[in-house]
């Protein structure tokens, strides 16, 4: 399979997760199978959401890739503006957290950490779910540099270490995937790259005798979360079935099946990404003039990403 078939495979895959997921937010485990008791699960909208309509955290993706493009690599205070600017157009869903944080009116490099001060609370999934462009693009960097970028860029909204060493190991997991390699395989690399206040934490729910049932939190988490993405890949055997064992967990079933689709899409490729799925996807951008992704958007946003770091 060739690299480009990875690269749009995670992009497009963690939107058509998202959107996929969307309807089933906070609903039980064994819906999505409820749904479709033939197997073949549809983009059936619902919660607020049309068919194949991408939530915040294909949103933010976006937003993050544009931005890289844009500047030509990472520029923390474009990205925040952003992230500002989407906030302060009233998408239909943003997480609490990274609400708090992007309407604050704080400095891009003090609101995350203000917020965690005096919450005490920041591991949310909202950094992880948003990552996929940001591993795409540092992906040929190697591993120290792609893991950076995944703590910066995690910490414009997300005080707590917790949720960067989670989206660096996200971050590193694709860029092994896109490498032709198993990601699962580089669990070992990528935990002993993790910060050591956070390794052993990481290690449970990565470990490959976790199962979700096993968490000690909400899966709006993000040990959970990515622990679930990475089950789900464990757990299964092509794109469609790791999606369908991601929103069946119930819980934040948007984010984790948008992460479960990044990894999966990265393994699998876009020739797995089933045609019914992609046809009705659509990314809406609030705060961008009205603008709308569809596939073809994602893909080539996903082949922009790839390419930057060949010729450097
Ligand atoms: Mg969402």
């Amino acid at each position: 399979m060739e690299r480009s078939e990875r690269v749009s495979g995670a992009v497009v895959g963690s939107a058509v997760g998202d959107a996929l997921g969307a309807p089933f937010e906070f609903g039980l485990p064994g819906v999505f199978a409820g749904r479709f008791p033939d197997g073949v699960g549809e983009m059936c909208g619902g919660g607020g959401w049309d068919p194949g309509e991408a939530t915040d955290d294909t949103q933010m993706a976006v937003l993050v890739g544009e931005s890289l493009l844009e500047c030509g690599g990472l520029e923390l205070p474009d990205i925040f503006r952003r992230f500002r600017r989407w906030a302060a157009s009233e998408p239909k869903d943003i997480g609490l957290q990274t609400e708090d944080v992007l309407t604050s009116g704080e400095a891009w490099d003090l609101a995350a950490a203000l917020h965690f001060q005096v919450n005490g609370r920041a591991a949310g999934n909202g950094s992880l779910m948003r990552a996929t462009t940001s591993a795409v693009h540092f992906a040929r960097a190697g591993r120290e540099a792609t893991m950076d970028a995944a703590r910066r860029i995690a910490a414009l909204t997300h005080g707590d270490r917790a949720a960067w060493e989670g989206t660096a190991v996200f971050h590193e997991l694709v860029r092994h995937a896109l490498d032709g390699g198993d990601p699962l395989a580089a669990l070992p690399g990528a935990l002993a790259a993790v910060h050591p206040d956070h390794r052993e934490r990481w290690a449970a729910v990565l470990d490959p005798g976790w199962h979700p049932d096993l968490a000690t939190e909400f899966n709006g988490a993000v040990w959970p979360c990515l622990g679930s993405a990475v089950w789900a890949l464990r757990s299964t055997a092509g794109f469609e079935a790791a999606l369908g064992a991601a929103i069946d967990l119930g819980g934040d079933t948007d984010t984790v099946a948008a992460v479960t689709g990044g990894l999966a899409g990265a393994v699998y490729g876009i020739g797995a990404v089933p045609a019914r799925w992609t046809a009705p996807l659509h990314v809406p951008l609030p705060g961008s003039g009205g603008r709308v992704l569809d596939a073809p958007g994602l893909v080539a946003l996903a082949h922009r990403l790839d390419g930057m770091h060949s010729y450097s």
